[in-house]
């Protein structure tokens, strides 16, 4: 029986938001340990449901330790880190003492703390420092992971997700666990290879169903093919709103065999990768060239989508930019969702039907659009729980299958309905709406502060989308943020 101590933390950093992120953060949404983590994990359809569900097939003795994960947001406090690590670092102990085989971590890839900018490799070299050489590590990655040198080398075996959006999370976790299970087994210790070309890709243009990442991902499979000494290789378009060295597409090889020959293998992809990315930076049309375009349509639900305001990418979520333009064009029957506390607070202080002036949106910075003051009525209130309906969404390699909006309402002005959210959730579910008493089928309208995160629960609905250029940090134009610390040169900045 093999031995393995399981541990996560899962964050992705937008390093241009001016909120840091805290441990409450993590709190309101994943912060477990030990038993707890299991009960919550076991049979869902997040990569450590995966992971544990391979561990329980294999009958390995579980040390569970602490598994963290929070909403993608700002940067993230070095306490953070800290109160993990503290504990994976007694657990570790404890599991070395008893007897330890391997070492399995659910990582995101693109988590940024104050002082390590690098935090999963940071928090690989720990164990590593820890566990010695010989014990493997494996871990599986989101694939909007900005992948280090130190990653690479601390860590024995890495899968990540193949697919975006991210419906397979739970897969990543399965492979990382038989990888590991295998490597237990024959006493093999793969190596990690990483090939970065250069190029930074903007959240549109790293889905899967479309190119360039589609010929990408079939490359990757066809190389696992042909070359079975690649026990997986994860094509990382990366998350480029981290101004970290490390930021922009990676391809990552765990191999059994030679690392050249590995890295050389990866190489006519990572060269693909730089030839195509302006195919991997499309630019969003403004807000009064596409909307004239929806408006021809005479039946929806038409989707707008905003990916300046991209919740799934770590904005705020409070972002105004589509509601303006609803109300400019006087859309009817239409729907937007809006992260704001306070507005919250203000329906739930008076009742069902009641009519007040409340202040919406575009306070958590100045980015976002401004704070728009509407006369609205109190359609619903309530607690903003709703379990997914899609059991596959995206939302549930974050969450599992519950999601927590905290309390939430919806307001009317005049043909747009409003759900306000007290804690931000990403558009990767329509139980989020239906669970509010908004039918997405029926609207006409809807607003969807997303990229790519939205297709899986949305594009089976929509009549027809159209992405639009709103004021936010989740531009699609890389031009327009100003990169210190990235390593250059790098397209298409250079
Ligand atoms: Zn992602």
């Amino acid at each position: 029986m093999k031995s393995v101590l399981i541990a996560g933390l899962v964050h992705e950093t937008h390093t241009f938001l001016a909120d840091a992120t805290d441990i409450e953060r993590f709190r309101e949404m994943v912060w477990r340990r030990g038993s707890e983590m299991l009960d919550y994990c076991r049979g869902d359809l997040s990569p450590m449901g995966g992971a544990l569900e391979v561990a329980d097939a294999a009958g390995w003795k579980i040390y569970p330790s602490r598994y963290g994960a929070a909403m993608p947001s700002g940067t993230v406090d070095d306490d953070v880190l800290e109160a993990w690590w503290s504990e994976v670092e007694r657990d570790l102990d404890g599991a070395l003492a008893a007897g330890l085989d391997g070492v399995l971590l659910v990582l995101h890839g693109a988590m940024v703390c104050t002082s390590f900018p690098d935090a999963e490799g940071e928090l690989l070299r720990r164990v590593r420092g820890k566990i010695g050489l010989h014990i493997p590590i494996a871990a599986d990655l989101d694939l909007h992971a900005n992948f280090s040198p130190a990653m690479a080398q601390h860590a024995t075996i890495f899968t990540g997700y193949r697919e975006n959006p991210h419906t397979d999370a739970r897969d990543a976790g399965v492979r990382a666990a038989r990888l590991l299970d295998g490597v237990m087994q024959s006493g093999l210790r793969p190596r990690v290879v990483c090939v970065k070309p250069g190029a930074l890709y903007a959240p549109v243009g790293t889905g899967t169903t479309n190119e360039p990442m589609r010929s990408f991902e079939a490359t990757a499979r066809a190389l696992e093919l042909a070359h079975p000494e690649l026990l997986e290789v994860c094509v990382l378009p990366g998350f480029s709103y981290a101004d970290i060295e490390c930021a922009g597409f990676s391809l990552v090889a765990t191999t059994a065999g030679e690392l050249a020959h590995a890295r050389k293998l990866l190489t006519p992809l990572a060269e693909a990768a730089l030839e195509r990315v302006a195919e991997g930076n499309p630019l969003d049309p403004s807000v009064d060239s596409a909307l004239p375009e929806a408006l021809k349509y005479t039946e929806g639900p038409i989707g707008l989508i905003e990916p300046s305001d991209n919740i799934g990418g770590g904005t705020p979520g409070d972002g105004t930019g589509i509601l303006q333009a609803l109300l400019r064009y006087e859309v009817d029957n239409a729907a937007v969702v809006i992260n704001d506390p306070e507005a919250v607070r203000a329906c739930h202080s008076v009742g069902f039907g009641d009519r007040l002036q409340l202040a919406i949106g575009g306070k958590v910075d100045r980015l976002h659009g401004p704070t728009l003051t509407l006369d609205v009525e109190v359609e619903n209130l309530t607690d903003g729980k709703f379990d997914l309906e899609n059991p596959n969404s995206h939302l549930a390699s974050l969450v599992g299958r519950h999601v927590d909006m905290g309390p939430s309402a919806v307001v009317r002005h005049r043909g747009v309905r409003i759900l306000l959210t007290t804690l931000k959730t990403p558009p990767m579910d329509l139980g989020q709406l239906r669970s509010q008493g908004i039918v997405p089928e029926e609207l006409y309208m809807v607003g969807i502060k997303a990229a790519v995160s939205h297709k899986a629960a949305y594009d089976p609905i929509l009549r027809a989308s159209f992405y639009v250029d709103t004021p936010g940090l989740g531009s699609s134009d890389l031009r327009r943020f100003t990169y210190r610390h990235v390593s250059r040169p790098i397209a298409p900045l250079d």
